[in-house]
């Protein structure tokens, strides 16, 4: 039977557009349906603004740093409506650049949501129907808010970047990757920010000495962050609410100043603010609540199941290692199959794709030892195993090193980094590196390659320092702090 197209591609992602560049470049025939803006959540609502707010929030507190250099800097004014609109400019910008790269590759786009009618059909917004030798599934995945009255009136990561003008404070739920890095951008900016995480530490799941750090330079920069801490009730804030506060509010500091109060009995709506109550029993009013709590495949009403293709018990697409489904027309990559929820993993998976599917090469993905950064201030690069997981397979030894740079220390700021390898005691092998610093995005790219590579202690030990640097430490650290 002959179809439409080799290849059709649902979602206009980093993922699904690599794959429908490479397919067509391949000499597939291939389309490609985005229902909402090409580039998907990492161009247009995810890693890219992300990283020019954490750009503008870094220069906060400057001029006190430039002053200890000798510079005769004054603060200004961070105007927000000036940011939003060159960072809208640059969006749209980048959107046509991912146009033309699938124009420019010979793949016909549909901007159309598009869900699957059989394993060889896909359904337009329209109605319109299309057939395709094989379908690529990379929907992405969408920000989860919990299932709690009135959870409406809070925002996600999604609204961020629309915001008209800047919160004077914020509610951020949740101590994940959005959580702690939207508290770090928001507080940078000037927003009061208060942080609830549910559990006993943020960023559950990474090195415990590295969170510990994050959590305490997060808090002396100014962000209220309460841990063990979770929402009870919300509603739009009220005069009620307002009198109920400044009658039962056990820490003064949780009180809204006069100005703010007035404001309130005024507003009271739900685009207005919210009032809160939390499970340690404080209550307190916000101009914006963000729930940062996870996000959850895009498979709903896509016709999955009907087609046949198994999905998990988070709303996952199951694969193999070759990002096929139950269906052998259909394969899935990136955060829809909820492996590695990362741009450059979709982006992998993609191009594995089209490999084993249109260059005869069955290729599957090495989900192993990813490198990953975490964009608060300071930064977090990671990669391997965390002390815990480690000391959990095998003996151990820890390097480890925190001190104060030599820029802050001059300028006689309180920041400190962190370097920390966790090496295998018998094999010797790095089996973890956790950085906690400036930059550490940049600097775990480059040491990801010696662990990815499995390197040993002493090859680190080998390499000669380049200094002076904070990432030196990574090579002179010759006792091991701790053996377990
Ligand atoms: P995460 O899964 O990382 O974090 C979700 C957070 O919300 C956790 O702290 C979780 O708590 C908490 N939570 C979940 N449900 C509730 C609830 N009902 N009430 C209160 N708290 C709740 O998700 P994110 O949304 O932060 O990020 C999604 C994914 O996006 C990441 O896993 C990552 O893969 C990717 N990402 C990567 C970035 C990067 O590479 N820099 C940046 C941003 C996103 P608990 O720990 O107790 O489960």
């Amino acid at each position: 039977m002959a179809f439409d197209y080799d290849l059709f591609v649902i979602g206009g992602g980093s993922g699904g557009v690599r794959a429908a560049r490479v397919a067509a470049a391949a000499g597939a025939r291939v389309a490609l349906a985005e229902e909402s803006r090409m580039g998907g959540t990492c161009v247009i609502r995810g890693c890219v603004p992300k990283k020019l707010m954490v750009f503008a929030s870094s220069f906060d507190g400057i001029e006190d740093e430039a002053a200890a250099y000798g510079w005769k800097m004054s603060r200004g004014d961070f105007d927000w409506p000036a940011f939003s609109t060159h960072l809208r400019s640059e969006l749209d910008r980048l959107e046509e650049v991912y146009r033309s790269l699938l124009d420019g590759s010979g793949v016909e786009t549909f901007d159309s949501r598009a869900t699957i009618a059989g394993p060889n059909t896909i359904r337009l917004a329209d109605g319109t129907e299309k057939t395709a030798g094989h379908i690529l599934v990379a929907t992405g995945g969408w920000p989860e808010k919990p299932s709690m009255p009135n959870a409406e009136l809070g925002i996600t990561s999604n609204e961020i970047f629309d915001f008209e003008t800047l919160p004077k404070s914020i509610l951020i739920v949740g101590g994940g990757y959005i959580a702690c890095e939207f508290a770090c951008i928001l507080n940078g900016l000037g927003v009061e920010v208060t942080q609830f995480y549910r559990g006993a530490q943020i960023l559950r799941g990474f090195d415990e000495e590295a969170r510990g750090l994050i959590s305490e330079a997060m808090q002396e920069r100014g962000i209220d962050l309460h841990l063990g801490t979770n929402i009870v009730a919300m509603a739009p804030a009220s005069a009620d609410h307002t009198a109920s506060w400044t009658g039962t509010a056990t820490d003064a500091a949780m009180g809204p100043d006069a100005q703010t109060s007035a404001a309130l009995l005024e507003r009271g709506t739900s685009d207005g603010p919210v009032w809160v109550k939390a499970t340690n029993g404080r209550e307190q009013v916000f101009d914006k609540v963000l729930f940062a709590t996870g996000r959850r495949p895009n498979t709903a009403g896509m016709g999955l199941e009907e087609a046949g293709v198994e999905i998990g018990r988070r709303g996952e697409i199951k694969v193999d290692e070759f990002s096929r489904t139950s269906v052998p027309t259909i394969s899935a990559i990136g955060d829809v199959t909820n492996r590695v929820n990362l741009t450059p993993v979709a982006i992998r998976e993609g191009m594995a794709f089209v490999e084993t599917q249109f260059k005869n090469n069955p290729t599957p993905v090495d989900h192993k030892l990813i490198p990953s950064a975490v964009f608060t201030q300071p930064e977090f690069g990671t990669i391997g195993l965390s002390e815990e997981e480690a000391r959990e397979q095998e003996p151990v030894e820890i390097y480890c090193t925190s001190f104060r740079p030599m820029r802050s220390a001059f300028a006689g700021r309180p920041d400190r980094v962190l370097m920390k390898l966790v090496v295998a005691q018998e094999s010797r092998k790095v089996l973890g590196c956790h950085i906690v610093a400036p930059e550490a995005g940049e600097m775990i790219q480059l040491a990801g390659i010696a662990v990815k590579m499995g390197a040993t202690k002493e090859d680190f030990d080998r390499t000669v320092a380049v200094h002076p640097t904070m990432s030196e430490e990574l090579v002179t650290m010759r006792e091991p702090m701790r053996t377990a």
